[in-house]
């Protein structure tokens, strides 16, 4: 996988971008749940009310707050407030008094407002006024007629009607059993105490004429506006964040669709043999689609679901520590789930990538070797094998599936499981006044989240290796060395050897194979004459003209172009110069004219005319409808065998090159057009080297030069009546093709 990192360069600054936006969407994500047990805990339980000190607070209820703190609060309050007095006086005479009478209309003569604190202060002071309000309620419990009561009591304190009693309160309580309920005001965790405060404050500031109500309405409105900001600019963050991860994946696919077929396309016969065809399609498609998807998803997923899976720890442990163990628990069974389903799905990935090579390759050699097959009536042996293939894949596939489909409901059965335990288990906290009823409904929230975030992880392990797989895949042929390589510094034609071929004690040995092709191969073809190669099939023809084209390199020996080492020229330079009609003539989907210009795209009409005329391909080619504008299938479908090597033929000389190789060009046309055609061409390229190879004496009986092979080895060379005489396989080939009188003419 990270043998592809390289092609990641042009979308770093994209994929950076992405990052950081999902950073912002696991920011928004983890803070919703905060900002629900807000709105539960202070908007609706505390009234919409934050701060257990009040802004402001009448006289009396400054003396009931102290009245129950100890000394060191009674400091710290004290030092908290500020008394404005003679408020009612002060009304008329500056704004002060009319803004002070504004908010709190139904203030007395003094009041203290709270001075400008940070917010360490704050949180003191806050724990200060919890600390008097539990104290109140605990003294309230000791008294021996005092009712049972709880904070529910507490909701609609009416504080004008308490005050009057507090001297009575304080009388009948022992200075110790004060202290007591002291003590255990201060045992209570600090939610509650805010709780508690929050409550009294309310009550402070209902006495002083505030609308509680409307600051209850103003809280919850503030914080669930803030809420839908933050959902919005997640969901913002996520939609940019798919954008730019789609395109850079996408991106990523095209440009190493590119860089595989170009690597392909300079691939020789041996890395070839190396790939199959059809893994080098399924590498160029399916492979690539992997990679796609994993960069799609995969990155999203790799980045987002730590970033949930610890913030979301970090923060459902600070709602509720004592629950963490449930989070501890769920993950160890998710990590188990998750680690008993790779153990059994991973393995079979890369079987599947092996098993799509093999059905591709079984179906292209069904669509291409269809007419073999109808013809000895093996559809139904075929059908066999590509359901063979089909099925082994499905049946693989189908497993994969399977172990999958239980990670949804194993999650699902987990996750109600872990909502449920949290509900049982914060419930008791909750009723013993150890949670808070917002802070468990976010933990259960973070719960989810750190759950999801482990599901998205296993997601990940299954297609992190499934995309390693193809993207190494894909690295193996982008880092295929290719055997034939241009030179470093390519030499140039030697102008005065111009059309000569010669090959100088070539050997040849096929990768893998046991035996050399050819061995120690000497001859020169020199311009302006034929010089023909002839031999059994397999004694290694074929061979001779690739490696003067350099489709592959000699084990030994040299082979010269014009003067220089195919290997130390150019391919393009060395292929320019040499016209070559393949074996098997092959045509490109196109016109009959884009292919006779295949080598020399501004070749005129006339140019392509000659050609057609000299390869005898004329007349058929004026006998279609449109002319040289006929449309040419896939393969050459449409033209017949000879038809297609006439045009093989045509499309070599209308290159116009200096040497011409014929692989067995000839052997599917007829006698008469074979003769018609050699006639031509010693007419039109007398001045070229010709090199043809060729099966039937007839074809090559005028050439200057005759190379004979046999198993790689030249057997005889000379002219057709000198081998007749020296070389018995000649002498074997020739009298098995020719009749008695042509032989005798010869031998007299
Ligand atoms: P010809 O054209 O004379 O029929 P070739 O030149 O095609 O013969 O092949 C010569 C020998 O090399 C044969 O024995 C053949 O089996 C072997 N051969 C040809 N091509 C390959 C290849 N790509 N890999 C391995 N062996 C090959
Ligand atoms: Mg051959």
């Amino acid at each position: 996988m990270l043998k592809l990192k390289g092609y990641l360069k042009p979308f770093a600054g994209g994929l950076l971008l992405a990052i950081a936006l999902l950073f912002l969407q696991a920011i928004c994500d983890l803070s919703l749940p905060n900002y629900m047990s807000d709105i539960v805990n202070v908007g609706i339980q505390q009234g919409g009310i934050e701060h257990a000190a009040p802004d402001a607070i009448s006289e009396e209820g400054m003396a009931f707050i102290t009245m129950f703190s100890d000394d060191a609060e009674r400091t710290l309050v004290g030092g908290a407030y500020k008394l404005i007095p003679n408020l009612i006086a002060s009304k008329n005479e500056d704004g002060t008094g009319r803004m002070y009478d504004s908010r709190y209309p139904q203030a007395g003569e003094n009041l203290f407002i709270r001075k400008q604190l940070d917010t360490e202060e704050r949180a003191a002071l806050d724990r200060a006024f919890g600390l008097s309000a539990w104290t109140f309620i605990n003294a309230l419990q000791e008294l021996p007629f005092a009712a049972e009561s709880n904070m529910a009591d507490m909701q609609d304190l009416d504080l004008k009607q308490l005050y009057p009693y507090l001297p009575l309160l304080t009388m009948a309580l022992e200075p110790d059993a004060l202290q007591a309920a002291h003590d255990k005001a201060a045992a209570q965790p600090e939610p509650i105490l805010a709780q508690a405060g929050a409550l009294f404050a309310k009550a402070f500031y209902a006495e002083l004429g505030v609308d509680t109500t409307r600051m209850q309405t103003m809280y919850l409105l503030r914080i669930g506006g803030l809420m839908l900001a933050i959902a919005l600019l997640g969901g913002v963050a996520t939609v940019l964040v798919g954008l730019i991860s789609s395109r850079a994946a996408a991106g990523l696919a095209r440009n190493l669709r590119h860089q595989v077929f170009a690597k392909i396309e300079g691939f020789s016969q041996t890395e070839f043999g190396r790939f199959s065809t059809a893994s080098l399609i399924t590498r160029c498609t399916n492979d690539i689609t992997q990679v796609q998807m994993f960069m799609n998803m995969g990155i999203r997923m790799l980045c987002y679901a730590p970033l949930m899976g610890i913030g979301g720890v970090i923060m459902a442990v600070n709602k509720a520590v004592s629950m963490s163990w449930i989070i501890v628990l769920a993950v160890v069974i998710v990590v188990g789930i998750i680690l008993v389903i790779l153990a059994l799905a991973l393995p079979r990935f890369k079987l599947i990538q092996k098993l799509t090579d093999r059905l591709n390759l079984v179906s292209r050699e069904n669509l291409s070797g269809m007419m073999v097959i109808r013809a000895f009536g093996a559809e139904a042996h075929e059908a066999r094998r590509f359901d063979a293939a089909n099925l082994e894949l499905s049946r693989v596939n189908l497993f994969i599936q399977r172990v999958m489909a239980f990670i949804g409901p194993m999650m699902m059965l987990l996750m109600n499981g872990v909502m449920l335990t949290v509900i049982w288990v914060g419930a008791h906290q909750i009723s013993q006044s150890a949670l808070q009823v917002g802070d468990m409904m976010a933990f259960m929230q973070y719960a989810m989240q750190i759950l999801m975030s482990f599901m998205m992880i296993a997601i990940i392990f299954v297609v992190v290796p499934r995309a390693a797989v193809s993207a190494e895949r894909i690295a193996e042929v982008l880092y295929t060395e290719q055997t034939i390589r241009d030179p470093q510094a390519p030499h140039a034609f030697d102008p005065a050897r111009r059309g000569v071929v010669e090959f100088r004690n070539v050997s040849v040995r096929y990768a893998g194979a046991e035996e050399d092709a050819l061995h120690g191969l000497s001859f020169t073809a020199l311009p302006g004459q034929t010089t023909a190669i002839i031999g059994p099939t397999g004694s290694g023809k074929s061979t001779v003209a690739h490696l003067a084209l350099r489709f592959f390199d000699a084990t030994q020996g040299q082979v010269l172009v014009n003067g220089a080492d195919v290997r130390e020229v150019t391919q393009k330079n060395l292929r320019d110069t040499i016209g070559f009609v393949p074996q098997k003539g092959v045509l490109l989907s196109g016109t009959v004219a884009s292919n006779l210009t295949y080598g020399r795209s501004e070749a005129s009409t006339e140019e392509q005319r000659a050609a057609a005329s000299i390869a005898q391909a004329l007349d058929f080619i004026e006998d279609k409808p449109e002319g040289f504008e006929s449309e040419i299938a896939q393969g050459g479908a449409n033209v017949s065998g000879g038809q297609k090597q006439r045009l093989s033929i045509a499309r070599a000389l209308v290159k116009d090159p200096d040497i011409l190789i014929f692989d067995d060009s000839f052997s599917a046309l007829d006698f008469k057009t074979d003769a018609a055609l050699r006639k031509a061409l010693r007419e039109h390229a007398a001045d070229s080297t010709v090199l043809v190879i060729a099966q039937r004496v007839g074809t090559i009986l005028h050439a200057d030069q005759i190379v004979v092979l046999d198993a790689g080895q030249i057997v005889g060379m000379g002219t057709h009546s000198e081998l007749l005489k020296t070389c018995p396989l000649y002498f074997e080939i020739a009298s098995s093709q020719l009749s008695k009188d042509e032989l005798g003419e010869e031998l007299a």
